[in-house]
C-alpha cells in the first residue's frame, strides 16, 4: 500500500464505470482520467494506451505539475499536459475526464456547441458546452486550445473532431458532469436530426439557474 493507493483506487473505479459505459472504448485507447492529490503538487492520472477494464491500481501514474513521472511503471497518457493545464488554471476542479463518448463526439464533428437546453446542464455544467477548437492528440496546441477556453467556469467541453472534456471538484461529480453531457449531447443530436425549430430556455431561467450555479461553483 504505497500513499498515493486511494487517489489511484478512484481514478480505477472511474475508469472502469466509464468503459462499462461504453465512454472510452474497451480495446483501442480514448480517453484519460486524473485526479488532483489534495496538498500535494501531484496528479494521478491513468497510463497511455492500456486497455481500461484490464487497468489496475498499480498501473495509475502520479506525475509532478511539470508532467514528470513520480510513480508508475507505464507511460503516462499522452494528454497529461492537458490534465495539467486544467489543474493549474481552475482552482475548482480536482478530477479531469476526457472521454470519447459518442454523442458529445457527434457533435464535436458537427461543431456545435451545445445551448442553454435544461435547468440542472445549466447548474451543472454551465450555460453553453462550448468547442474547444481541434489539434493534434497530446499536443501543446491542444492545452492551449483548451487553456483558452476554461475562463468561462464551466465543467464540461466538446473537443473539435475528438470527444469531450468533464471537470469536477472531485471524481464523482466529474463522473456525474461526464453523463451529463453525454445525456444532453444525445438529446440534442436526436432534436437537431428531426430539423424541426428547437427550443432554448428563456432568459429568465437562464439568468436563474446561473446565478443558483454562481453561489454553488464558481469561487
Ligand atoms: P492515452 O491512451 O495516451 O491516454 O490517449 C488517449 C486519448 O484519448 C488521446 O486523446
Ligand atoms: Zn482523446
Amino acid at each position: 500500500m504505497s500513499k498515493y493507493d486511494p487517489e489511484k483506487k478512484t481514478i480505477i473505479e472511474a475508469t472502469h464505470w466509464l468503459a462499462e459505459q461504453g465512454y472510452l472504448g474497451k480495446r483501442s485507447s480514448g480517453g484519460n482520467i486524473s485526479l488532483r492529490m489534495a496538498n500535494q503538487d501531484a496528479i494521478a492520472i491513468t497510463p497511455s494506451g492500456k486497455p481500461y477494464l484490464e487497468m489496475a491500481v498499480e498501473d495509475v501514474c502520479v506525475v509532478d505539475l511539470e508532467g514528470n513521472l513520480l510513480v508508475g511503471k507505464l507511460q503516462p497518457s499522452i494528454e497529461s499536459g492537458l490534465h495539467l493545464g486544467v489543474y493549474q488554471h481552475r482552482p475548482d476542479v480536482s478530477a479531469v475526464i476526457h472521454t470519447h463518448q459518442t454523442y458529445a463526439s457527434v457533435l464535436s464533428i458537427l461543431n456545435r456547441p451545445i445551448p442553454s437546453l435544461f435547468d440542472e446542464i445549466i447548474v451543472e455544467i454551465g450555460q453553453v458546452v462550448e468547442i474547444i477548437p481541434y489539434a493534434f492528440s497530446g499536443s501543446a496546441d491542444l492545452v492551449q486550445n483548451v487553456v483558452a477556453k476554461l475562463g468561462n467556469q464551466c465543467h464540461g467541453y466538446l473537443i473539435q473532431n475528438h470527444g469531450a472534456l468533464s471537470l469536477g471538484s472531485d471524481m464523482e461529480r466529474a463522473l456525474k458532469n461526464a453523463e451529463l453531457l453525454e445525456n444532453v449531447a444525445r438529446i440534442y443530436y436526436h432534436a437537431l436530426a428531426t430539423g424541426m425549430d428547437i427550443s432554448e430556455l428563456p432568459k429568465g431561467a437562464i439568468e436563474h439557474f446561473a446565478d443558483m450555479r454562481q453561489l454553488r461553483f464558481i469561487p
